[in-house]
């Protein structure tokens, strides 16, 4: 077999020995590319005929070539993030991969965000966890994929910065990527019709779109890469479409005493160790019931009712989750606890406290956002 021989989709190299991996394509279809000179590997070429989507096994180097070309190019690259999931939407390493290419920073689903949150702070907040990790963004962004009202404003300054370059959409699965690519489609081609598949579940999108912006420059829409620190990835469909928020959070407030211990589903706990009674305000998926019971208790009540009274997990998935890891937190001033992916509680100052979480879920401070 030709070792060059990529697939015009998603740019793997062709093979017709592993099923599950990359680049698969069965060896009859391959003789019947050859005469039309272009072949496409098997997901590709059913996601393109049939809307289908298959599963497959990225490697590391599929996606180390995949950035590096994005180095090697003058480009802007646009890098989307899940604003409710900021640790669980970072590429790791993507400093290295850019090269001197300016960053456009985009903050997506912030539907999902209460209303009463500043977008001044999130951004602001943003672009602080960028420079931790290493990134400087030349801007940061806010958007609603969904609902495509942000898509104008994007394009706007998609426009400012590229200065006559290509741009390179980039982020890992489930941020919301291929509804946002689906959306600029819209206003790029004023086409109503859907381009490419978006799904729920992470590692769905392989296919490499190109979209002309002009005669010799277009918006590259990259696979997904996939995080394996991701909430959805430790939830099977069914729970996690009660933990994926798909409308505004409503936030919900308990009043607290010292020794007393909030629940969310079987995902996750907080413990309210030393303070006065306080108000101690949730924001998690609508639909994510919060238990509250006795510290004290807390321990034999999760091994009791984890995937009964406390969901999701529904008993038969729990397996797939990895055990909770407790981290413990003395908080000076009113402060967020996020737990990506999942939501975070607003906790006032000067109180001790303990949050639980899925083992490789991040877990972190920041200043509140309301
Ligand atoms: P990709 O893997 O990054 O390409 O993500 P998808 O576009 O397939 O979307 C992943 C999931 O997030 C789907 O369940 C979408 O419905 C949901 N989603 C995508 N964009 C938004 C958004 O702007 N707001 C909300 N609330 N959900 C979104």
């Amino acid at each position: 077999l030709n070792d060059d021989l990529r697939c015009i989709g998603c740019g793997a190299l062709i093979q017709t020995t592993d099923k599950t991996a990359l680049g698969y394509t069965p060896m009859s279809a391959l003789i019947k590319g050859f005469d039309q000179e272009e072949v496409l590997c098997q997901r590709c070429f059913r996601l393109r005929h049939y809307n289908e989507i298959q599963p497959v096994d990225l490697t590391d180097d599929d996606f180390r070539r995949l950035l590096e070309q994005i180095s090697e190019t003058d480009a802007l690259v646009v890098y989307v993030m899940d604003v409710f999931d900021f640790s669980g939407s970072l590429i790791p390493g993507l400093h290295r991969f850019v090269g001197d290419n300016p960053i456009l920073l985009v903050g997506n689903k912030v539907d999902v965000l209460p209303h009463s949150i500043n977008r001044a702070k999130i951004r602001d907040w943003m672009r602080q966890q960028a420079n931790i990790a290493g990134l400087r963004p030349i801007d940061v962004l806010l958007t609603s994929g969904k609902n495509g009202d942000d898509v104008p404003a994007l394009m706007t300054a998609i426009e400012k910065y590229r200065q006559n370059r290509s741009v390179y959409v980039v982020g890992v699965t489930n941020v919301g990527k291929s509804t946002l690519i689906n959306q600029i489609i819209k206003d790029v081609t004023g086409d109503r019709k859907e381009v490419i598949t978006t799904s729920r579940f992470p590692g769905t999108t392989l296919d490499r779109i190109e979209i002309p912006l002009d005669e010799t420059t277009n918006i590259i829409d990259t696979p997904g890469i996939i995080h394996q620190d991701q909430m959805a990835h430790y939830l099977a469909s069914k729970d996690l479409k009660f933990v994926s928020p798909q409308k505004e959070i409503k936030p919900r407030t308990y009043q607290l005493n010292e020794a007393q211990t909030l629940f969310f589903g079987a995902l996750g706990r907080f413990d309210y160790l030393k303070g006065p009674k306080s108000g101690i305000t949730a924001y998690f998926e609508n639909n994510v019931p919060l238990h509250r019971t006795k510290l004290s208790n807390a321990d034999h009540f999760y091994q009791q009712h984890a995937g009964k009274l406390l969901t999701p997990p529904v008993q038969e998935n729990l397996s797939l989750l990895p055990p909770l890891r407790r981290y413990e937190f003395k908080i000076a001033e009113k402060s967020d606890v996020v737990i990506d992916g999942l939501g975070w509680l607003t906790v006032p100052g000067n109180v001790v406290i303990a949050v639980w979480a899925p083992q490789g879920v991040s877990v972190l401070t920041r200043k509140a956002m309301i």
